[in-house]
């Protein structure tokens, strides 16, 4: 096989990393509502709280190592002939940490935004809502991750990178949030091939005509080997 490769990873690629995922038992959405973290709405009403909360998952992500799930997509990555694409929708860091390069399709924990002018920059370990932008000096600063109802990053790209790809893989993401959730109809419409690997069966498992199912760290690598030996 050969041709380009387009791999979308979620949360569950990053779980045996000791980083929770969202919507399992026990995931960080059962924890704090969404609509208070993870919306302009909730940030307009309490900066302070959402802050504190991208606080608290940056400074688990900067202790957090990749595990054999992101070390085998850099290797994919490296020996690969034709380009290989990994779109992630995890804000956490750990597939740049692992060696490869990636579209964050729902920002990172890594950037600092200015909600005023749009200027971007790396984020300090600890944000607050009185932090004022380097650029145009106003106190309107977030951090640079997508919320719900916001637009993901990137997303011609990525759609051009869909049409072109002869190989669609889903790792670890639970198929509930567009347009990531679309990826596979658009590489099903080019003919690609498409593969899911994930712990469970998702709601857009009967897209895919492959499964692997099994914990990302082992089921990756094995994944990774039959592609690259
Ligand atoms: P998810 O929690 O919805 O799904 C995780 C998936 O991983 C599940 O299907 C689960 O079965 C699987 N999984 C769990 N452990 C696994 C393992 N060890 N190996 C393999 N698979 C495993 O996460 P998602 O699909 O990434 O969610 C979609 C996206 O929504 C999130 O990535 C997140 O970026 C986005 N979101 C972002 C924000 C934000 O902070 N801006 C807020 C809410 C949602
Ligand atoms: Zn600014």
């Amino acid at each position: 096989m050969k041709g380009k490769l387009v791999i979308l990873t979620g949360a569950g690629i990053s779980a045996e990393s000791g980083l929770g995922t969202f919507r399992d038992p026990g995931g960080i959405w059962t924890r704090y509502p969404l609509e208070d973290v993870a919306t302009p709405e909730g940030f307009a009403r309490n900066p302070a709280l959402v802050h504190g909360f991208y606080n608290a998952r940056r400074a688990q992500a900067a202790t957090a190592e990749p595990n054999a799930a992101h070390d085998a997509l850099a290797r994919l990555q490296r020996l690969w002939r034709d380009p290989v694409i990994i779109v992630t929708q995890n804000v956490d860091g750990l597939h740049e940490k692992a060696g490869a390069e990636v579209i964050h399709m729902h920002g990172t924990l890594a950037g600092a935004l200015c909600a005023a002018c749009g200027a971007r920059w790396p984020a300090p370990m600890e944000m607050a809502p009185e932090d004022t932008c380097p650029y145009c000096g106003l106190a309107a600063t977030r951090p640079d991750v997508v919320w719900f109802g916001e637009m993901p990053y990137a997303m011609d790209e990525i759609l051009g990178h869909l049409e072109e790809c002869t190989l669609f893989a889903a790792i670890g993401t639970s198929g509930q949030v567009y347009p990531a959730a679309g990826f596979v109809q658009e590489a099903l419409r080019n003919g690609a091939e498409t593969t899911e690997i994930n712990l469970a069966q998702t709601d857009t498992s009967g897209a895919f005509e492959h499964h692997m199912t099994g914990p990302a760290s082992t089921v990756v690598p094995r994944w990774v080997a039959a592609l690259v030996g």
